[in-house]
């Protein structure tokens, strides 16, 4: 059995998984303030519940908006204050006597939609979600990818390229990203972004779903603004395309909905690659909420 845990500032989910990968359990729990002691409680509490119930010893994955510092192994998060700067996996192999894996959020969603019965044996999947901010997960022969220093992925804190720079005008607006870097495409390209955009070329703030609206009712500052975006994301696309060449894009997040994305990227992306690449398949996540926590339980997946 394959359990995997997807740990959020507010609730932490269980799912367990058979040898099939079908979902045979789940549970939901608030996620303790930041209370350490009952955080690792919770888990191994979820845990010996499902092994009682499977009458097995299953291997457990976490899920979590972080990362763990590759030098020590304590938890590098802000949005879970319980586990943060905690030896999380440590402290659980201590408790349960079996090993842990523990790994970022984005990574697992890349993970859970490389593993959907459609993707397997793809040698590649890069898993991009579109959501408040923008993030990446990289899985390679069905394993992820997490680099050195466990930041391979994050995708959104590379900067843009100077194609895309000038492809924004003399109005481009420079924006300066939480990790303190100016031009990280985080503040570009996720669904944030797209309002942010909008509301600098326009003076006006609107949610995403009321510019898309405008667009189809073929709004004027709305058509332009989507011609932008998408042009935009093409070019940044093509160029993390240049240095990872993946097989398959699996877009997430609430801008993945946004369905023009699919038809417009394939014929935009080519002109911005290597001659002598083609674009990778993307398509849309299958998965959805759940993804966190499948890709947790299939860390597990030798
Ligand atoms: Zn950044």
């Amino acid at each position: 059995m394959y359990y995997g845990f997807d740990v959020g500032g507010t609730k932490i989910e269980f799912g367990a998984f058979n040898e099939k990968l079908e979902r045979v359990a789940t549970e939901r729990v608030p996620t303790p303030g930041d209370d350490y002691d009952k955080l690792v409680d919770t888990i191994v509490e979820l845990i010996k519940k499902a092994d009682q119930e499977f009458s097995c010893e299953g291997l457990v994955g976490i899920g979590l908006p972080g990362m763990e510092d590759a030098r020590d192994g304590s938890v590098l998060t802000s949005n879970i204050p319980a586990a943060k700067g905690r030896f999380l996996r440590k402290d659980l192999e201590s408790k349960l006597g079996r090993s842990v894996n523990i790994d970022n959020d984005a990574n697992c969603f890349a993970l859970s939609e490389a593993w959907d019965e459609s993707l397997q044996g793809e040698k590649s999947v890069l898993g991009l979600i579109l959501g408040t901010g923008f993030g990446g997960g990289l899985v390679y022969d069905g394993h992820v990818f997490s680099g050195m220093n466990h930041v391979a992925g994050e995708l959104g804190h590379t900067r843009m390229p100077i194609d895309a720079w000038f492809h924004l005008g003399e109005k481009a607006p420079l924006l300066t990203c939480g990790c303190d870097n100016k031009g990280c495409i985080d503040n570009y390209l996720s669904g944030r972004g797209f309002e942010l955009l909008y509301a600098h070329y326009y003076g006006e703030k609107l949610k995403a779903i009321e510019i898309i609206k405008n667009h189809e009712a073929g709004e004027e500052k709305a058509v332009e603004h989507v011609d932008r975006f998408l042009e935009l994301l093409a070019i940044c696309l093509a160029n993390l395309f240049t240095g990872l060449d993946p097989h398959v894009v699996v877009l997430g997040g609430g801008l993945s909905n946004f369905d023009l994305l699919y038809q417009e990227l394939p014929k935009r992306i080519p002109k911005h690659l290597l001659s002598v690449a083609r674009a990778p398949k993307i398509i849309k996540a299958k998965h959805g909420d759940s993804g966190g926590v499948r890709g947790a339980a299939f860390l597990n997946i030798a």
